[in-house]
């Protein structure tokens, strides 16, 4: 049985979720900035023993305390294969948003396949460019939930148009990429956005003011 518990963090207040399995496995969905306190607040007194980083997408909030955890625990961070180039200038971002104690990961792992499995915790990948381009949606089966990133939230669609940040194909892209890929799984599937509060796939379907006229 899995266990998903979520840390708000950051300038961001980016979501950080950790994924946990009966043995005290452990998988971090965006570790964004302060990792420290990630690991203070819900992995060290839960007695968890992290063993991979998957990130939904590469900006700076949603990786920017991967370093920390490739060094403490030496695991990797995954990240789809057409966003490393932006997950490796976290600093560059950092210094031109001025958000400082950002870091570049120091192990990345490129993906591109339709799912991920390590150990118990098997991912179904969603590509959903348009906020970035190798933007993804993963979809925890077991758990009936699909963690969003910068793709989908509550009641509104990830962001398009910061030039060379947001470098995802726009904001039509990314609309498609919903409606044809994301809102294929199962209406019930909660939605763990990279900010704000939870949803459901089959609420943003219908109530979603981003979506509805388009
Ligand atoms: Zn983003
Ligand atoms: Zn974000």
């Amino acid at each position: 049985m899995l266990d998903i518990r979520r840390i708000t963090v950051g300038a961001w207040q980016i979501n950080c979720y950790v994924v946990s399995d009966e043995n005290k496995r452990c998988i971090l969905i965006d570790p964004g900035e302060d990792p420290a306190g990630i690991d203070e607040e819900l992995i060290i007194p839960a007695g968890l023993t992290p063993i991979a980083m998957l990130a939904t997408h590469g900006h700076l909030d949603h990786i920017g305390g991967a370093r920390y955890f490739n060094e403490k625990y030496a695991i990797p961070l995954y990240v789809h294969a057409d966003d490393v180039q932006l997950a490796n200038h976290a600093t560059y971002w950092a210094e031109v948003l001025r958000t400082p104690g950002i870091t570049n990961p120091s192990q990345i792992v490129p993906y591109d396949s339709d799912s991920i499995t390590i150990e118990n915790f098997a991912f179904d990948i969603v590509h959903t460019p348009g906020h970035t381009a190798g933007g993804c949606c993963l979809h925890l089966k077991d758990k009936a939930s699909v963690f969003t990133g910068d793709t989908l939230f509550f009641h509104t669609i990830g962001r398009t148009d910061r030039p060379g940040l947001d470098s995802g194909g726009g904001h039509e892209v990314l609309v498609n990429a919903i409606k044809t890929r994301l809102f294929k799984l199962p209406g019930d599937t909660i939605v763990y956005p990279g900010h704000g509060i939870h949803t459901t796939i089959d609420h943003e379907r219908e109530h979603n003011p981003a979506l509805l006229f388009d």
